[in-house]
Formats: structure tokens, C-alpha cells, sequence
């Protein structure tokens, strides 16, 4: 049990570990991305902004080439970016032009747009404080044989804004990776409800398969020590029998019918042991099949005799009218449990009167059953033992159950008999004295239709 607690145990790190590890992996996933969304995003939106100053920087070189006068050729170019800034330098870096009123005419040949111009042709810098004006530019430059173009951007709250990346995107991609997390969560937890479901339920199977056994084993003992008294008495009998040929025949005929009411006794119990056995075992092999229990009380009652030596006895019973109460039943299993409730009755009631009841269920319901109600007017069972006279050998007076050739079996018997037939059964005691027994008797699906009509 510990091993197997221990690997359990082990189970469920495990579960957590992979479960632990899959969400790692989604948010390295999601995180990785993002951010590659989101480079690419700023990326494309630099070259964008970059793009048409480059196209500005060609436009400006050419009329510049052409003959045209830097303050003219900015003045043109400040009505689509009115705050432009237009730098014209050398392939040196000296600077030849700069529509700043502040700038300084230093060499820019070091400035990162400069150098990437003078190399590739084309050079930016995203976002660049001006060492001259100390102000903060998006720098593109383009470069050919003579001459270095260079136009600038102020970095304003509204370039700032154009190159800021898409949140939304991101809360979007956050929430759908929440849910996601948290609908992993559910699952998870489901999952480990069923299957502490399913551990619950074979921890129940293991624990009935243990008691199962410990009940057999316990009917073993018990057998063992009720067929050694019958046994015993048989031997001493037939000892004293050989051991004295000389008997009178009376004393002879007295031993005889004492060895032979033990056997029996013996008998009755191997019948008992027999029929428990198989109702425990193999309850499947018991077969069912259409009968009347109207017609399983009659017979059982009619089969009584008369009139008994011990007690005579009437038997009233209650069953609904024309109704044959059919039902899906085993008819031994079902006759043997009126008969031991009636021997019973008539062995330690001490009553005269037994009253059998059975009300058929009113709706057709699928757990329909037949009540039944079993009484007689006796002394009834002490409360102390109410509660223990179904169980195996269980008799409230040893002495007086084996007198009266019972085997402590009778009541185990219709326990087990009622559980085959899907019912419950109850004892109690009457106010008015005697024993009461309700139990239930399910009535198959096939027969409830024309059973309720
Ligand atoms: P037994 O073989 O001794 O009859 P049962 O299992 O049939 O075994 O009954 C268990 C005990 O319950 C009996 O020993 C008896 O003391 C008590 N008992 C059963 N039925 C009645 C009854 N109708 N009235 C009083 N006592 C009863």
C-alpha cells in the first residue's frame, strides 16, 4: 500500500512537472512571438519613414545638381514637412548647408548616417541627439559621387507616436494566452478529479476484494466450527452404539435418531453454506427470469404444514389485487427467503400471526420495486442485536437457534437473496411486539408495462 501511495505520489510530480513545463513552453513561445512581431513591426515602420526621406534626399540632391539653391530647394520641400531639417555636405562631411539657424558647420564625417551614407550610399539613424542644435532627430543620408544629402526629422511626440508599436496586438496575444493557461488549468484539474475518481473507486474495489476475502475466510472458521459439533455428536453416538452391542432398543433407537438429526442439521447447513457461497460468488450465475411473486408467496405458504407442533401459525397476506406482481427473479432464491423468514417466525416469535404485505411501485420509474413488508406478533430481537442478526452465524441465543436446528445462516441467506433481486431490506421492531422486516424487490424493466396495466 505504501509503494503503492509512494508511486502515486510520483505520478502526480510528474503530472505537475509536464503541466508546469507546457506553460513554460507556451509563454517562451508567445513571449518569443511577440517580440518578433514587435521588431519587425518597428522595423518596417523606420524603413517606412526612412524610405521617403531617402526618396526626399535623390529629389533634393538632383535639383541641387541641377542649379538650385539650397534656402529654395528646403522652402519647396517644408510644405509636406514643414519642420524639415536639410543638411548638404561633402563626401568629406564638411557641411555646405544647414537649414538649422543654429547649427554649426563642424565635420559631420563621424555621424553614424554619414558613415553608413559614405559606404552603402544610403545611412539612417532612428533616433539621434543633434550634437549642433541638441535636439533629438530621425536621420536619413544618402551619398553619391560629390555630394552628401542629409534630411532630418524632428523627434516629436508625433514621430514618436507614428513609430510606436500596435499594443492592442499585445493584450490581444496576453488575453488569448491567459485563456488558454487558464482553460489549461480547468482541463488539468478535471483530469485529476476523474482520475482521483478513478483511484477512489479501485482503493473501493481493492478494499471489497480484502473484505471479500476476509469474509470467506471468516466463513471457512465459522463452518469449520459449526459442522464440529453435529460431527462430534454423530461420532459419539455411533461410539457408544459399537461400543455397547448389548443396548435395549429403546436407548438404541434414541442414540440412532439423535445421530440421525444431527446429520440433519449437517446437511441443512452444507444446504446453506451452498446456497450463501453461490449468491456471494457468483450472483451472475443465478438466473433470473420472468416470474410472479404472488405466485412464489402462495406457494411457499401453501407448502407449510397446517398446523405445526411447535406453534401454530396463520399467515395473512396482503398482495394487490389481480395483480400477479410479476417481476425478473430467481424463484429458489426468492422462495428461500420467505421460508427462512417464516421458520423464523414460527421458531423464535413466539407469536401466532405472520402478515406478508407487498405494494406494487406506483410510477413507472426505473428503479421501480415492490415493497414488501414481512411481520409477525412475537417477542421480537433485543435492539442490542437488531442490528447484527443478518450478519453470517450471528443468532441472538446459541443455545435456542441450535435447538431449533437453525445455522445462523437464515437471515444471511435473505439479505443476500433481496441484494439479488437489486433491493434493500430493514428490520425493526413493532410497537405492538414482534419483528418487522421491510425490504424491496426490483421489478425488471420487461414486465413494469404490463404490470401497470
Ligand atoms: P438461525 O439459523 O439461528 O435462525 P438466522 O440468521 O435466521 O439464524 O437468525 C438470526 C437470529 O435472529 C436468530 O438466532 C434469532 O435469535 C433471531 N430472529 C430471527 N427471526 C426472528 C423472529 N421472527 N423473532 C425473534 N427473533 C428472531
Amino acid at each position: 500500500m505504501a509503494t503503492e501511495l509512494n508511486r502515486r505520489g510520483h505520478l502526480h510530480r510528474r503530472h505537475h512537472y509536464l503541466l508546469a513545463l507546457l506553460f513554460v513552453f507556451l509563454w517562451v513561445v508567445v513571449v518569443g512571438f511577440t517580440s518578433f512581431s514587435f521588431v519587425r513591426e518597428r522595423s518596417y515602420k523606420v524603413q517606412y519613414i526612412n524610405n521617403s526621406l531617402q526618396q526626399l534626399n535623390r529629389t533634393i540632391a538632383r535639383d541641387y545638381r541641377s542649379g538650385g539653391v539650397p534656402d529654395d530647394i528646403f522652402a519647396e520641400n517644408t510644405t509636406y514637412y514643414p519642420s524639415l531639417r536639410l543638411t548638404l555636405l561633402t563626401t568629406d562631411g564638411e557641411v555646405i548647408y544647414d537649414s538649422h539657424p543654429r547649427a554649426g558647420h563642424t565635420n559631420h564625417a563621424e555621424r553614424p548616417e554619414i558613415v553608413a551614407a559614405m559606404a552603402d550610399g544610403d545611412g539612417y539613424t532612428v533616433r539621434r541627439m543633434s550634437e549642433s542644435t541638441a535636439e533629438e532627430y530621425f536621420y536619413s543620408a544618402h551619398c553619391d559621387e560629390t555630394l552628401v544629402v542629409r534630411t532630418a526629422l524632428p523627434y516629436t511626440a508625433y514621430l514618436q507616436r507614428s513609430l510606436r508599436l500596435n499594443h492592442s496586438f499585445v493584450w490581444y496575444v496576453l488575453a488569448v494566452t491567459l485563456l488558454i493557461s487558464a482553460l489549461g488549468v480547468v482541463a488539468y484539474r478535471r483530469i485529476r478529479r476523474d482520475e482521483a475518481e478513478i483511484e477512489l473507486q479501485h482503493e473501493r474495489a481493492l478494499f471489497e476484494q480484502s473484505e471479500k476475502i476476509r469474509i470467506k475466510r471468516q466463513l471457512t472458521n465459522n463452518i469449520n466450527h459449526e459442522l464440529k459439533t453435529p460431527l462430534c455428536a454423530v461420532k459419539v453416538c455411533l461410539e457408544t452404539l459399537i461400543n455397547n452391542p448389548e443396548m435395549d432398543p429403546q436407548h438404541r433407537k434414541e442414540f440412532l435418531e439423535k445421530s440421525f438429526s444431527h446429520t440433519e442439521r449437517l446437511n441443512k447447513l452444507l444446504q446453506d453454506v451452498s446456497t450463501i457461497t453461490r449468491m456471494d460468488e457468483a450472483p451472475e450465475m443465478i438466473p433470473l427470469s420472468p416470474l410472479s411473486l404472488r405466485a412464489v408467496i402462495e406457494e411457499v405458504v401453501d407448502d407449510l404444514p397446517q398446523s405445526d407442533d411447535r406453534m401454530p401459525l396463520r399467515i395473512h397476506t396482503d398482495l394487490p389485487e389481480g395483480d400477479q406482481l410479476m417481476m425478473e427473479g430467481n424463484g429458489e432464491a426468492l422462495k428461500s427467503l420467505f421460508r427462512n423468514l417464516i421458520d423464523n417466525a414460527m421458531a423464535y416469535s413466539g407469536g401466532r400471526d405472520i402478515y406478508i404485505m407487498v405494494v406494487a411501485p406506483a410510477t413507472q420509474s426505473a428503479d421501480r420495486a415492490y415493497m414488501v413488508r414481512f411481520e409477525d406478533n412475537g417477542i421480537g430481537v433485543d435492539p442490542d442485536h437488531l442490528g447484527a442478526i443478518f450478519d453470517r452465524f450471528y443468532r441472538v441465543d446459541s443455545g435456542r437457534s441450535r435447538r431449533m436446528g437453525g445455522t445462523g445462516l437464515g437471515l444471511s441467506i435473505v439479505r443476500n437473496a433481496v441484494v439479488l433481486h437489486g433491493g434493500e431490506i430493514v428490520a425493526s421492531n413493532r410497537a405492538e411486539g414482534g419483528l418487522r422486516f421491510d425490504f424491496t424487490l426490483q421489478v425488471a424493466q420487461s414486465f413494469a408495462q404490463a404490470n401497470m396495466q
